[in-house]
Order: structure tokens, then C-alpha cells, then sequence
């Protein structure tokens, strides 16, 4: 294999690969502001220019210095090669490009969204001077509303034109473009046409300065109070990789955790923005029980006995039991809802929730390393529920041949099992019509008519607020941490239905075999072992994480 090395770390690489991807493999950091790994390279911004000394195949291979810094984004290594990012020709131009990129920018940084996650902060610091020898007015440039979701600040705007080249080779709606020249020079939505596209948004992430802002996330939160937690995307079916950022209890944004198997650098407006039902004021916060006639609060103790109770007299009674399960849920909590009704009855009926479509899969840059699905499925794990329902019973059910089975007087059920945790309303006319003068015990987040009808109702969990697996709709299995505890009395599926095993088994807090707490490692490795479902321990992709940043800013005691 070939090799150069960079600010004198020997470095392999393969041919072709270009001298800032041979650094950044080998963690030699290089500064760059236009180059982004799914975007064409203009090599523009030249803060990466490297010197390189090179082999002369005349002079027996003596390396000789190439008069001209060389942009290391679009220069391929060479065998032998020895590159310099920190030699003082690269220094000075780095000094200087820190310097041109500063003298129009308002350095704002005490009311900028971006501080603290800019790229134009973190190089000043590194590689920029202290100070100014800029004495001119500056010139001012306006702020847009370009979009929906999106402002553009065009003064702090470097004119990397990472976003415009994004719109025309990702989005390929060409909605932005620089106008004018030289000073003057600036980001611009084509007249009449906003910055509006499915994957729109993601603009605001590959800006590395605080010029594309969130408009959702507009001074909400200082970033460095934000924790991010690996997570999935937990409304639709693409299984893109995302970061719950959230301070307090509180989610403030979503932003995609790059993985080039599945979303590559990118996540839908949709995914981006659609965490708000977590914090509804719909969501509900008790349980409740029937009372009557009527919906009243109660506790967890008191539910869980009624819901015990009820399924234990229908089947003394020798009536069925029917299932449903949220295609918004985890494969372990399908696991263990599969598992309790089965302890009532063996024979329940059994199917799988609605799964909400909308228009088709939207297929963006097909063939280009920045290749991204939109998803037309709108629910995050129909495929794992199914595989994990299939391993228990012999016949799963969609929601149509559910609703027409418990409807169906012959099959004699009495009592149901059902879930929702969708983000908006999911309850049919006809299921609410199926389920007349039936027991139903129903876990879901947000009030519904049919929450106002069932004899129980216990309050579950958003998948921002539960850990699990989800399979997305390439097969993938894909496990996500809880980023925020479960709103007041809420739990997760899962600690709700361990709570009824519990109660089934007759286990409490003071016995020696104490209650069993939701563990979604525990019950994938149960699936393996008891199912058969050996994939849930060999096949399911854990969240990577990156290293902690450590500060390099010294504290000071006040
Ligand atoms: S708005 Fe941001 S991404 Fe677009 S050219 Fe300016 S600095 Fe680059």
C-alpha cells in the first residue's frame, strides 16, 4: 500500500484518495470549510491549502518542495509524498484566509445559534490572530427568510457554497445560488422560489457557520447545554441514524448522526421536525380507568389489578383475547406483549397495527455517495413487529383482517389488548365499532376517542423516552438509547407490560425474586434464546460514538 506522510505521520493509503482524507483517516487534522465527503469539491475556500514535497523521479527520488500551496481536498496523495498543514508557508496562509473570511463578518458570536458548534469560531481560535487590522466600515448584508423552516444571515455567510451545491446535487432542486460579486457576493433563493424540499433543512447542518439557521431552533438553547443522545428516527420507516439533542428534560432539536449504511449525512424535514408530539399537551400523563360511564384518573396498582382482573374472567368465561401491536414499537416490547396475552390465552388474536402511507418512497442524488430514501412508510418498525410476533404465533393479522376478525361475533372475542404511540390520531371508525361492549385495555400516548372508551388505559411512552430496536425498511436492526425520562406518570411499553408479568407472577418488591425492570438486552438476548431469534444478539447495529470532546479552554475560578 502507498504511503506519505503528513506533518510527519507516516500514512497508508489507498490510490486516489485525496491528502485531506489520507490526514483526516489517520487524525491529522487539516482546515476546510468547502469540502463536504458527499458534495463536489471546489476548492474554494482555501484554508486547506498544503505544501507537498514530492519524489523527483530525475533526481533518483529526492523529494523537492512544489513552489504552489496545494488544495488538499482535491489533491490525490502520491507515493513518498511528505505533506505539510503546519509548515510556516501553510501557517501564513491559514492566518490569512482566517483574516479575509473576518473582515465583513459582524462577529456576532454572543447572540449566534452556531456559537459554540462553528467552524469559523474553532478555526480562529486554531489558526486564526487576536486581532483585527481591519479598519473600514463593513460592509452589511441582509437577513432572509428563505424557506419554511430556514433563515439565512447572509452577513455571517462565508460562501463556502456547501448549500448551494447541496441543492443542486442532493435535494437537485437548484433552489439557491450566489449572486453578484467580489464584496458584494451573496447566498440567494432564485426569485420566487423558497427553500423548500423534503431534505431542505439539512442545509442548516452542512453550514459551518451560524448563516443557515433552524428557525424552530432559533435562540432556544445555547448548544453547549444541549445532551446528545444515539437514537433512531421513530416515525417512519427509513431507520435514519439521529442525535436527540435535549437539555432539562426537553428535546430542542433533532440532527442526523452521519452512517454511510443507512441515512449517509442527512435526515427528512420530517424526521427533523417531528418529534413535537412528544411534548403535547394531548399526552397522557395517568392512568385511567372507567367509571361510569366515564374516563376518571387512577394509579398504576389499581389498572394494572382491573386489567388482570378482566382478561381473567373473560377466560373463565371462555371468551378470546385479541392483541394488537403499534408498528410504532419496538421489537421487545412486541416481544413482551406477545408473551403476557399469551398467559391469557394462547389462541388470542393477533395483529399488527395501521401502517400510515404517504404518497411514495422518494429516492434523492440515486448513485451518488450523498444517496438518501424518504420514506413513504410512516411508522419505524412494521418489519420487526411482524418477525417478532411471527416467532409466537402462528397467524399475524393486518389491521384490516384484524378489525374484520374481532368484529366477526364467531370468533367470540372479548377483551382486547391495544396499542397506538402513534404522533397523530390512528383510531378507525370501524375499530372503535369492533371493539362495542368489549374489555379493552389500551397503551398509548395521546388522547383519542378510544381512550375515552376503554375500561383501562395506561400511559405509555414516545421512543424518545424508551430504549429498544427498531428494523427499518431495508431489514436493518437498529438499537437507540433513551434520551429523556418518560413525561410524569408515563412508562414504556416495555416497563408496562413487565409490570403485568410481574403482577401475573405474582412478583413484588419485597419478594426474593424482585420485579423484572424493562431491559431491552436482556429480552433480545430471551428472543434468541426462546424464539430462535439468534439475530437480536448477532445482528443488531449498536449507536457508534464518537470520542467525548474534551475542552481545551482553560477554566477560571471566579
Ligand atoms: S450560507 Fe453557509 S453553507 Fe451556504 S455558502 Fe454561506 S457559509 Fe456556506
Amino acid at each position: 500500500m502507498p504511503t506519505c506522510k503528513v506533518n510527519g505521520t507516516t500514512c497508508e493509503f489507498q490510490p486516489g484518495d485525496s491528502i485531506l482524507k489520507v490526514a483526516w483517516m489517520n487524525g491529522v487534522e487539516i482546515p476546510h470549510y468547502c469540502f463536504h465527503p458527499s458534495l463536489s469539491i471546489p476548492a474554494s475556500c482555501r484554508i486547506c491549502l498544503v505544501e507537498v514535497w514530492a519524489p523527483n523521479p530525475r533526481k533518483d527520488g529526492k523529494l523537492e518542495a512544489i513552489p504552489k500551496l496545494l488544495p488538499a481536498c482535491q489533491t490525490p496523495a502520491t507515493d513518498g509524498s511528505a505533506i505539510f498543514s503546519d509548515s510556516p508557508k501553510a501557517v501564513a496562509n491559514q492566518r490569512a484566509v482566517m483574516e479575509y473570511l473576518l473582515i465583513n463578518h459582524p462577529v456576532d458570536c454572543p447572540v449566534c445559534d452556531q456559537a459554540g458548534e462553528c467552524y469559523l469560531q474553532d478555526y480562529s481560535f486554531e489558526y486564526g490572530s487576536g486581532e483585527s487590522r481591519f479598519e473600514e466600515e463593513k460592509i452589511k448584508q441582509p437577513k432572509k427568510d428563505v424557506g419554511p423552516h430556514i433563515l439565512l444571515y447572509s452577513d455571517r455567510c462565508i460562501m463556502c457554497t456547501r448549500c448551494v451545491r447541496f441543492t443542486r446535487e442532493i435535494s437537485e432542486t437548484s433552489e439557491l445560488c450566489v449572486v453578484d460579486r467580489g464584496s458584494g457576493e451573496q447566498i440567494d433563493v432564485f426569485p420566487g422560489l423558497a427553500l423548500d424540499n423534503p431534505i431542505a433543512s439539512n442545509v442548516i447542518d452542512i453550514c459551518p457557520v451560524g448563516a443557515l439557521l433552524d428557525k424552530e431552533f432559533l435562540f432556544q438553547q445555547r448548544v453547549w447545554f444541549l445532551k446528545q443522545t444515539p437514537s433512531i428516527d421513530g416515525i417512519t420507516a427509513s431507520g435514519d441514524n439521529l442525535f436527540i439533542e435535549h437539555n432539562q428534560g426537553r428535546i430542542h432539536r433533532l440532527k442526523p448522526r452521519p452512517n454511510e449504511e443507512v441515512n449517509k449525512w442527512w435526515i427528512s424535514d420530517e424526521v427533523r421536525y417531528g418529534w413535537e408530539f412528544v411534548h403535547s399537551e394531548d399526552r397522557l400523563r395517568f392512568p385511567l380507568k372507567e367509571q361510569l360511564g366515564s374516563s376518571v384518573e387512577t394509579n398504576f396498582p389499581i389498572a394494572y389489578e382491573l386489567i388482570d382482573r378482566g382478561f381473567t374472567e373473560i377466560r373463565r368465561e371462555e371468551g378470546r383475547l385479541a392483541l394488537l401491536v403499534s408498528p410504532m414499537l419496538t421489537c421487545e416490547e412486541a416481544h413482551l406483549l406477545a408473551d403476557y396475552i399469551k398467559g391469557h390465552d394462547a389462541d388470542a388474536i393477533v395483529g399488527v397495527g395501521p401502517v400510515p402511507i404517504e404518497g411514495e418512497d422518494q429516492l434523492f442524488a440515486e448513485g451518488k455517495r450523498g444517496e438518501f430514501l424518504v420514506c413513504a412508510e410512516k411508522c419505524p418498525n412494521k418489519r420487526g413487529v411482524q418477525r417478532v410476533l411471527g416467532a409466537h404465533f402462528e397467524e399475524v393479522l393486518d389491521f384490516d383482517a384484524f378489525v374484520e376478525k374481532v368484529t366477526d361475533k364467531k370468533t367470540n372475542v372479548a377483551g382486547a389488548l391495544l396499542t397506538g404511540n402513534y404522533p397523530s390520531q390512528w383510531v378507525t371508525k370501524e375499530l372503535k365499532k369492533a371493539l362495542t361492549k368489549k374489555f379493552i385495555v389500551l397503551l398509548d400516548t395521546l388522547a383519542s376517542d378510544l381512550s375515552g372508551a376503554a375500561n383501562v388505559v395506561l400511559p405509555s411512552a414516545t421512543w424518545a423516552e424508551k430504549s429498544g430496536t427498531f428494523e427499518n425498511h431495508a431489514g436493518r436492526l437498529q438499537a437507540f438509547e433513551q434520551a429523556i425520562l418518560p413525561i410524569e406518570h408515563s412508562k414504556g411499553e416495555g416497563q408496562l407490560l413487565e409490570d403485568l408479568i410481574n403482577l401475573a407472577e405474582g412478583l413484588n418488591a419485597e419478594m426474593p425474586g424482585k420485579p423484572r425492570i424493562y431491559n431491552p438486552a436482556r429480552i433480545r438476548q430471551v428472543m434468541a434464546d426462546t424464539l430462535g431469534l439468534s439475530e437480536f444478539v448477532t445482528e443488531v447495529h449498536m449507536p457508534m460514538l464518537g470520542a467525548a470532546v474534551e475542552s481545551d479552554m482553560e477554566l477560571v475560578e471566579l
